[in-house]
């Protein structure tokens, strides 16, 4: 038992801070609202159904929360990355979490970008959010939580990347809310959890 494990209950639903000057894209829907989480933090640590992996096509482990999530559950996911034949950019595909204190990793690869985005890039990342939530979904799993995909070494802009991750999980939830109890926004970086911060208003506004 590790007592740095952190669970549900201690990871609260996202408030709106009051003032805002994001514009809502959407109207107000409560329900969706309080399954949104945002949590600054090591994606390793949380006790949920899910963490989504931001992974190589390899899927035999990386840098940056690739790294993380592979040596924290140890050998045995390497192990069975390397039965699944890799990943294409845009896909998903599952695995047990090992030594992790989540229950699955879901791995994708998200696209490459270099500071410069296009829609092939925009659409590649908007896939891996959806396949990743339709993953979680399928096998029933009601608490997922993404890192800022492809924002690191990837190089996509964190603040294009913010758009489509609160987008692509707004629109999911339209269709989908009664299959997920939480979807966690895990950022690294405080330059990240402020444009979360700034951006969720427009995506998740409340009345
Ligand atoms: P990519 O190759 O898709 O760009 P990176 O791992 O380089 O992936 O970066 C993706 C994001 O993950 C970055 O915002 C980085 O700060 C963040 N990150 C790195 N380590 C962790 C971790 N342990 N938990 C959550 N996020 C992390």
């Amino acid at each position: 038992y590790k007592t740095d494990y952190i669970s549900l209950d201690q990871v609260p639903v996202w408030k709106h801070s009051g003032t805002t000057s994001a514009k809502p894209f959407y109207k107000a829907n409560d329900e969706l609202n309080q399954k949104i989480s945002l949590f600054r933090g090591d994606i390793t640590k949380l006790e949920i159904d899910a963490i989504a992996n931001a992974a190589n096509k390899t899927l035999l482990g990386g840098g940056g929360v690739d790294g993380a999530i592979h040596r924290g559950a140890g050998p045995l996911l390497r192990k069975e990355c390397s039965t699944l034949g890799g990943c294409e950019t845009g896909e998903a595909k599952i695995t047990g979490a090992y030594c992790l204190p989540a229950k699955h990793v879901i791995h994708t690869v998200g696209p490459i970008a270099h500071g410069s985005v296009g829609e092939t890039e925009r659409q590649a990342l908007r896939d891996c959010y959806n396949n990743c939530l339709h993953t979680a979904t399928k096998n029933q799993l009601r608490t997922v939580a993404f890192p800022c995909i492809s924002t690191g070494v990837y190089g996509y802009p964190p603040e294009q990347a913010v758009e489509v991750a609160l987008k692509t999980v707004r629109e999911y939830l339209e269709d989908n809310s009664a299959q997920l109890d939480r979807v966690i926004f895990c950022v690294f970086l405080k330059s990240d959890e402020n444009l979360y911060n700034s951006q969720l208003p427009a995506y998740f506004p409340k009345d």
